[in-house]
């Protein structure tokens, strides 16, 4: 077999903001297992400035840049004599966001990520998006702007990820609908009282993934799910009739396109995030990310049944705020923030996750503070007035 000039292909750039995560965990084994394909330019993360040393050091970063400034300190002992420039705030996690790049990966948790998402998108560049709050937040803003700077947004999330696989470049106007699956969480078949009096603990125990708190709690709830239709209303220009879910316990099949002709194509990949993170890493080729395709035959079956929005309101008042538009998703996603901060820290139950959301939504219409944002700050205020009003209903 013929060998051809592989050796003298540069190494794709990359930023990874939120790299301490979850996902950016994910990120630091793919890079592991595919050394001298790609280099990092940068790496971002909230809080834990050790955690970043460690990070920068293991994938080579040349930039560690930590958002709050009180983890500075042990940023730069981690680094110390290492040839690494750090920073701290959110100018320099913008700053990381905008260094020359061939992709940028958004994985901060949070609408705390579309500032600097936005940056990368303001300077063209490819993003990989694991951070759904971004679009969730401000859907409109930001594929108006990635379209006006040439800013294309890979789907990191595995529901989208394979669904812009089985799209595979067609027109969405073939497209009759989009499905995209859920596992149904770790009270799938949990009676509503038992859900209401569910713990963190259980709420935190996903039975297919295994993903930072917030995103844990929100696949609970289904809210998530609820986020990710938002998500590929925008991701995919589809008008919110023509999205579904369903909820496949399996987490094997995790989106589906039902073209005009009949045809539906399904992306299958077992539930890991490496699979979508080495799909947006290496685009439009492919590399290996460590996971194994499914084996059919061993899983044996796998089953699809409607999702409940009696005992799962989150998932309808996402469904409701989709269909509402203007700012109700960017008030959904706040006052959803503040709930599930507020039920990690034990200060509510888990029914109140949701009752918090409906009651916040109905003050912010009530008050006329869900009008469509048409730039970022317009979509940030609505935020910040949500997650006051949220606080406020809370206290
Ligand atoms: P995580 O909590 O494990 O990690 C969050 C990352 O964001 C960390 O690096 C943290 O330091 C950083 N961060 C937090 N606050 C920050 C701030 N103010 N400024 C800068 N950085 C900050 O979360 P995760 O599970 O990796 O999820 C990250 C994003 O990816 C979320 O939007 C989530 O919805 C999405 N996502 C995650 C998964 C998954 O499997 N974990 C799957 C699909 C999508
Ligand atoms: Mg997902």
């Amino acid at each position: 077999m013929k060998h051809f000039g592989t050796a003298t292909k540069a190494p794709r750039r990359l930023v990874l903001l939120g790299a301490t995560g979850s996902i950016g965990r994910s990120c630091a084994q793919v890079l592991a297992d595919t050394p001298g394909r790609f280099v990092v330019e940068a790496v971002a993360g909230g809080r834990d400035g050790a955690a970043l040393a460690r990070t920068a050091i293991a994938v080579g970063a040349k930039f560690a840049v930590i958002a709050d400034p009180a983890g500075y300190a042990d940023l730069k002992e981690g680094l110390s004599g290492r040839d690494i420039e750090i920073a701290a705030g959110d100018e320099a996690l913008a700053a990381a966001a905008r260094r020359p790049a061939d992709l940028v990966v958004s994985a901060i948790v949070g609408a705390v990520g579309l500032a600097p998402t936005f940056a990368a998108i303001e300077e063209g560049r490819v993003v990989a998006l694991a951070n759904k709050e971004t679009l969730v937040c401000a859907g409109a803003v930001v594929m108006k702007a990635a379209a006006r700077h040439g800013a294309q947004l890979l789907p990191l999330d595995s529901e989208h990820n394979a669904i812009f696989q089985a799209l595979g470049g067609r027109e969405i106007s073939e497209v009759v609908r989009m499905t995209i699956t859920a596992s149904g969480g770790p009270f799938r078949q949990w009676s509503a009282e038992r859900i209401a009096g569910a713990t963190r603990a259980e709420a935190l125990a996903h039975p297919k993934w295994s993903m930072g708190p917030k995103i844990s709690i929100d696949s609970a709830t289904l809210m998530n799910k609820g986020l990710e239709l938002i998500e590929a209303h925008h991701l995919f220009n589809i008008a919110p009739e023509r999205l579904a879910v369903v909820v496949h316990p399996q987490s094997i099949v995790h989106g589906l396109i039902s073209f005009v002709d009949g045809s539906t194509i399904a992306g299958l990949a077992s539930p890991d995030m490496r699979t979508p993170i080495a799909h947006c890493l290496a685009y439009p080729e492919r590399i290996a990310s460590g996971v194994a395709a499914p084996d059919l035959a061993a899983l044996g079956g796998l089953t699809f049944e409607p999702a409940d929005l009696v005992r799962f309101p989150a998932l309808r008042l996402a469904i409701e705020a989709l269909t509402e538009g203007q700012g109700a998703p960017t008030a959904l996603n706040a006052a959803n923030e503040i709930a599930v901060a507020a039920f990690l820290d034990g200060k509510i139950g888990f029914s109140a996750l949701s009752a918090l959301v409906e009651r916040t939504l109905d003050r912010m219409r009530a008050a006329g503070e869900t009008r469509t944002p048409t730039t970022v700050a317009e979509a940030m205020a609505i935020h910040y007035a949500a997650r006051d009003r949220a606080s406020a209903l809370l206290a």
